[in-house]
């Protein structure tokens, strides 16, 4: 099947008094509504890894995420759109979740793995499918050169130059890309990376390895509230706050931690009046389902 999926991603203000006080203009690009399942980055970033497999004649997708992974959901409807076989390996003991229940019924078949075996994706990918002609690797979190190309198309899709870019970070992948994009295009813009994990230091080394040319740009790594997938109160709130006050809907894993950032550091000044900012809602909302309890 022809894989082309014309990307609708709207950009929306947000007003508050915080903004106004502040005299900056915030928006937000609805990567989040390209696609219901194939949300945000997720579609960007397997356009070209699906191009790919194609090219090669591959018709089996294989790829690796834990139980909530919004790449794996993204994955198996991806590939059910496009025609493709798929196996997500998963991280750990069998289990049942919405986001697994939801791969399955994608037609996507998965094989759950140790912590210590799933740590090496390429043994394990030989180990299964090494003999299979027809099977793709996809690295956890669609993580590639592909990817990064993919995502640095969004910049492509903007009518005017902001002064700040805002993105959450998991492999790196989207911020390299979006980072790319902005380099290729010669703009002022200051690309802002918020990693998702305690320690997010190491997130440049994994931003780097998918730059196109040196380019520099801004981690704030103080937004990870305890570490990936982990919330705390005063994130829940934010979220609680934000939604019924935008109809925008976020969750705490990426775009939650984010958008926070965003609203904290201008709270503190960060930004010069005048400022344009542009957050990118790269989806994921289904992450939401294996939260429930937090709110
Ligand atoms: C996967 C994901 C990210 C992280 O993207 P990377 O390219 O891995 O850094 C950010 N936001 C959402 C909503 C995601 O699902």
């Amino acid at each position: 099947m022809d894989i082309d999926l014309e990307i609708f991603s709207p950009v929306q203000q947000i007003k508050n008094k915080l903004f106004a006080e502040r005299g900056i203009s915030v928006f937000i690009k609805r990567d989040d509504l390209i696609h219901p399942i194939i949300s945000g980055n997720k579609w960007r970033k397997l356009k070209y890894v699906l191009l790919k497999a194609q090219a090669e004649n591959k018709t089996h997708l294989v790829t690796f995420g834990g139980a909530y992974s919004n790449h794996l959901l993204a994955t198996a409807a991806a590939a059910a759109k496009f025609g493709f076989r798929a196996t997500g390996i998963v991280r750990g003991e069998p289990v049942d979740n919405d986001t697994l229940f939801l791969c399955k019924l994608h037609g996507m078949e998965l094989l759950f793995t140790d912590r210590d075996s799933y740590r090496d994706k390429t043994t394990l990918f030989e180990k299964y499918f090494g003999n299979n002609a027809d099977a793709f690797f996809i690295d956890e979190g669609g993580a590639s050169a592909e990817g990064a190309r993919g995502c640095s198309k969004l910049i492509n899709e903007l009518g005017e130059t902001y002064n700040h870019i805002f993105c959450a970070c998991g492999t790196g992948t989207t911020a390299a890309g979006i980072i790319n994009g902005i380099h290729e295009h010669k703009l002022a813009t200051q690309f802002n990376a918020i990693p998702v994990f305690k320690n997010g230091e190491f997130m440049k080394a994994e931003i780097d390895r998918f730059l196109t040319a040196p380019a520099s740009y801004q981690l704030h790594t103080d937004y990870h509230f305890g570490g990936y997938g982990k919330t705390t109160p005063e994130l829940i709130e934010f979220i609680k706050q934000f939604v019924p006050a935008t109809g925008i809907l976020i969750e705490p894993v990426y775009t939650g931690k984010m958008l926070y950032a965003l609203f904290d550091l201008a709270q503190k000044n960060y930004f010069k009046p005048g400022d344009k900012i542009l957050a990118i809602h790269s989806g994921g909302i289904w992450g939401l389902l294996g939260m429930k309890e937090k709110f």
